[in-house]
């Protein structure tokens, strides 16, 4: 029994020195669970570099585990070693893989720690340079008369593309051929050279395309306008006719379930000076991304905020009847 005794506390004394000295061992890994040069990759690496300094200038490298739709890299970091050095970035997909997707290996509540929320990003409806429309009423007529032959790009089932072209695709009640890719930075450079169609796609990827004027922009999925240059003369869905459109992409960060406290308390901390950061602050602006405020960077309360948005999108998934296996 004594030894028992012993053996626990030499345990629990290394697990707290260890927590004690981390982030030193090695480098953070952030799981981007989508391709490179995308918006979740971006949003991934401008938070890397803002979360480095408040941890003490560890390196923090960004792992694209592509595929699945975002489900291939939760799951790496839902069974990866629970000791702070492997987090996961994901977006609004925490809440709509557990509808969309019929056979996830992970369960979103119980398989990780929550750290909080990171920034709320609107989407745009894009379209191949070569279209002839080029506005949203051009762009219905255009789909009207080449009904069975659009393809539209997504990052494959459970992302937000996905989600956005399923909602774009049940409000017109047109059918459209879907072209999966390991995200949409792969399915971008499929767009500009006219192999697909159209695209729902975040602001932080799809901004600075249009300012090069390399992809047609039909319109934003916020129920207001946006404030952002590039984007402000874009009609909402809503004002395209769209009653009821409205899908804001959010981004959150993850650790493996059974990180320790005091390490989730340190990255919880260190997200905190991320997002007040002047600088990330900026460029999630310039992409037309908002950096979240106040109760949103706690973990309970993203935690919840992620139940809710499992709530809302499971009925409109389940109606649109789209699963993925
Ligand atoms: N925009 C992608 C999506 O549809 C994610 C990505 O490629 O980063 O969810």
């Amino acid at each position: 029994m004594k030894r028992l005794l012993f053996a626990v506390a030499a345990c629990a004394a290394a697990l707290g020195a260890h927590a004690q000295s981390y982030p030193t061992a090695k480098p953070i890994t952030i799981v981007v669970p989508f391709a490179a040069g995308g918006p979740t990759d971006r949003v991934a690496r401008d938070l890397a570099e803002a979360m480095r300094k408040p941890l003490g200038g560890v390196s923090i490298v960004v792992d694209n585990a592509a595929g699945a739709g975002g489900s291939i890299g939760a799951n790496k970091v839902a069974k990866a070693n629970p000791d702070g050095y492997t987090l996961l970035l994901h977006h609004i997909g925490m809440a709509t893989m557990p509808t969309l997707v019929r056979n996830l290996p992970f369960k979103v509540d119980s398989d990780f720690e929550y750290l909080g929320a990171v920034n709320d990003v609107p989407m745009t409806v894009i379209g191949r340079p070569s279209l002839p429309a080029n506005n949203m009423k051009e762009l219905l007529a255009w789909l009207n008369q080449n009904k069975g032959k659009v393809n539209l790009g997504n990052a494959g089932a459970g992302a937000a593309s996905h989600l956005c072209g399923l909602l774009f695709q049940n409000a017109l009640q047109q059918d459209m051929t879907t072209v999966p890719y390991k995200g949409t930075a792969p399915a971008m450079t499929d767009l500009i050279g006219g192999q697909i169609d159209l695209m729902c796609d975040q602001t932080t990827n799809t901004t600075s395309q249009i300012e090069a004027k390399k992809v047609k922009a039909f319109a934003v999925t916020t129920a207001k306008r946006l404030t952002t240059p590039a984007l402000k003369d874009l009609p909402t869905m809503q004002e395209a006719g769209f009653a009821g459109f409205e899908v804001t992409i959010w981004h959150g960060l993850y650790a493996p379930k059974g990180t320790p406290a005091d390490i989730l308390t340190k990255l919880n901390a260190a997200l905190k000076v991320a997002l007040k950061d002047a600088d990330f602050i900026k460029k999630q602006e310039g992409l037309g991304a908002v950096v979240v405020a106040d109760k949103r960077m706690e973990p309970a309360e993203h935690k919840k905020f992620v139940a809710a948005e499992i709530a809302k999108w499971s009925p409109i998934i389940k109606a649109a009847g789209v699963y993925a296996d």
